[in-house]
């Protein structure tokens, strides 16, 4: 099987919630998705998707997606998108780094792997061993009286493991915390993810204020070595996201004993292939992992369904639906929300296919 074509679509993903607030008064209103097929001679396509949460959160913006697989596209056609080994040294010899750019051409390369062998992409992963994938659900910054009462509803539909959007004022986040912890259930989990908004001295203020409390704290810190400050001067279990961008961030990160849980989003990474060398190291590790993305719809939803119901269930704190939080739904077959929790949609490869009709013509084709 060859890559004969690339199409590119740009898709408006409106928030259910009219907007998502996070540290630093950071928020997004409509998100800007990029959805990509990759056509082969074989009469089958794959299909990917890479959403940025905004340009300012990772190192990742909506239309470097577009330019990235513009310069990239070329160098991949007559290409076997099966052989992902060969298609990752075509990508890393011709753009380096931009693991977002590359996070979906993987995906539709798995897509297509699962379609070809008739297989679902979790079975390739290495089997279908969390078939109820656990979700968190996400709540937004707001003041803590809105927040505790976002959390609830969402509980009332289901959900059972939270994160907060913290990293504000300390003084606020710690109501934030309280409120929130307050209205769960102790088997009910709750994490505070600062996403980096926090300098050490606020964050040690935020962990020392709520010790009593059963919560994760994430990414408190700009660096790493402030996180690990924090880490080093706290009795909380703690997560790195943003900090653990790769391979060798995370193996300096366990030796330092720097984590208890590590969020794994796909982009983040590079798309299904490097997020699968980091998860089997995180097991074997004997880390929690949260698996999930920086953003995306129906597409990006599937895949982390996939990549989830292949994580073992102990390493596995919650996976993220993110076509539960936006107004439009694009593809038939992506997973939605049952309760809290997700499975997987039948089929091959990844299980979803685009509705094309509804979307029109592509931004630009490569063939
Ligand atoms: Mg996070």
């Amino acid at each position: 099987m060859r890559i004969t074509g690339i199409r590119v679509w740009q898709i408006d993903l409106p928030l259910a919630e009219g907007s998502y607030q996070w540290a630093g008064g950071k928020s997004v209103q409509v998100f800007d998705t990029t959805l990509v097929a990759l056509d082969t001679d074989a009469g089958l396509t794959g299909w990917g998707e890479v959403c940025p949460l905004g340009p300012v959160y990772l190192p990742a913006y909506a239309e470097g997606v577009r330019g990235g697989i513009r310069e990239l596209g070329p160098h991949l056609l007559g290409l076997d998108p099966c052989e992902h080994g060969r298609l990752w040294q075509a990508m890393d010899g011709q753009l380096k780094g931009h693991p977002f750019v590359k996070s979906g051409l993987d995906m539709a390369a798995w897509d297509l792997l699962g379609k070809a062998a008739d297989l679902p992409v979790a079975t390739l992963l290495g089997g279908i061993v969390t078939p109820e994938i656990p979700l968190y659900r996400a709540i937004s910054q707001r003041p803590a009286k809105e927040m505790a009462a976002n959390l609830r509803s969402h509980r009332d539909a289901g959900y059972r493991r939270f994160q907060l959007k913290v990293g504000g004022d300390a003084d606020e986040d710690i109501a934030r915390i309280r409120a929130c912890r307050a209205i769960l259930e102790p088997s009910d989990r709750l994490v505070a993810d600062a996403n980096t908004g926090w300098l050490a001295a606020d964050a040690m203020r935020v962990v020392n204020a709520v010790r009593d409390l059963d919560l994760f704290i994430e990414q408190p810190c700009l660096t790493y070595e402030e996180s690990l400050s924090v880490r080093e001067r706290t009795t909380l279990p703690f997560v790195l996201d943003e900090n653990i961008d790769g391979l060798e961030p995370l193996l300096r990160a366990s030796r330092d004993r720097a984590m208890d849980m590590v969020n794994i989003k796909l982009s983040k990474l590079g798309g299904l292939t490097q997020a699968r060398l980091i998860r089997e190291l995180c097991a074997r590790l004997g880390l929690l992992m949260i698996v999930e993305d920086s953003w995306g719809g129906d597409v990006t939803t599937a895949a982390i369904a996939h990549a989830a119901a292949s994580t073992p269930s102990r390493n596995l704190f919650a996976a993220t639906d993110f076509n539960g939080y936006v107004t439009r739904s694009f593809a038939d077959g992506a997973p939605r929300r049952d309760g809290g929790i997700m499975r997987l949609p039948p089929g091959p490869g990844l299980g979803v296919t685009p509705r094309l009709a509804e979307l029109g013509e592509p931004v630009f084709t490569i063939d």
